[in-house]
């Protein structure tokens, strides 16, 4: 004869992690929007349905996370997009170090979508053709873009300043278009460090 095994309520563990999981995805008011969702009494009679539950709540706060954690990375809502930040084109820059050392970093400025009129910078590792972006924090971003604007390369005879300065340093570097990765294969363009139509954003 089979026997049938009666629920076993929530341990207290359980019932203490639920509270802190509920109260971290919902605030203050956690137990009554529980409830309005939840059988909550009914759930905590049973221990496997309170595991169910706090699954759940495991998946909602880690969401909730990866979102605060998205923020930090510059991608919150701004009013002008800028924020005060640097105008920095869209394009390819390289850094010098004090120690002589270069950094790349790409700026994107979108037109379209929801991100148009942001900018947003990321590192970059490897090479033309291979570029890796790496995550830069907001705060690192902002550092970043005010380097370029406040940059200055002596390219031969010529005194470059500000983002103009850092992409050529970066044409020069790996040889292609700061701005649109083409090779610069006239002659203008190598002596220049910008392809033609991408040298007038600068
Ligand atoms: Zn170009």
């Amino acid at each position: 004869m089979p026997v049938r095994h009666a629920a076993r309520p929530a341990t207290d563990r359980q019932v203490a992690f639920l509270r802190s999981l509920a109260a971290e995805v919902y605030g203050e008011d956690w137990e009554a929007t529980l409830r309005r969702e939840q059988p909550l009494d009914d759930i905590l009679r049973d221990s496997k349905r309170t595991s169910g539950l706090i699954n759940f709540l495991i998946e909602r706060r880690d969401a909730a996370r990866a979102e605060r954690k998205a923020g930090l990375f510059g991608e919150e809502r701004n009013v002008d997009g800028l924020d005060g930040r640097p105008d920095v084109p869209a394009a390819r820059y390289a850094l010098t170090a004090p120690d002589g050392s270069l950094s790349f970093w790409q700026v994107d400025r979108p037109t379209k979508g929801k991100w148009a009129g942001y900018i947003f910078v990321k590192s970059l590792h490897g090479s033309p053709g291979d570029f890796r972006q790496g995550r830069v924090t907001r705060g690192e971003q902002t550092d970043i873009l005010r380097r370029i604007a406040a940059d200055a390369f002596r390219d031969g005879d010529r005194s470059l300043t500000g983002p103009e300065a850092a992409a050529v340093r970066f044409s020069r570097h790996f040889t292609v278009c700061a701005a649109c990765l083409a090779p610069l294969t006239d002659e203008e363009s190598r002596a220049r460090g910008l392809g033609p139509i991408c040298a007038k954003r600068f």
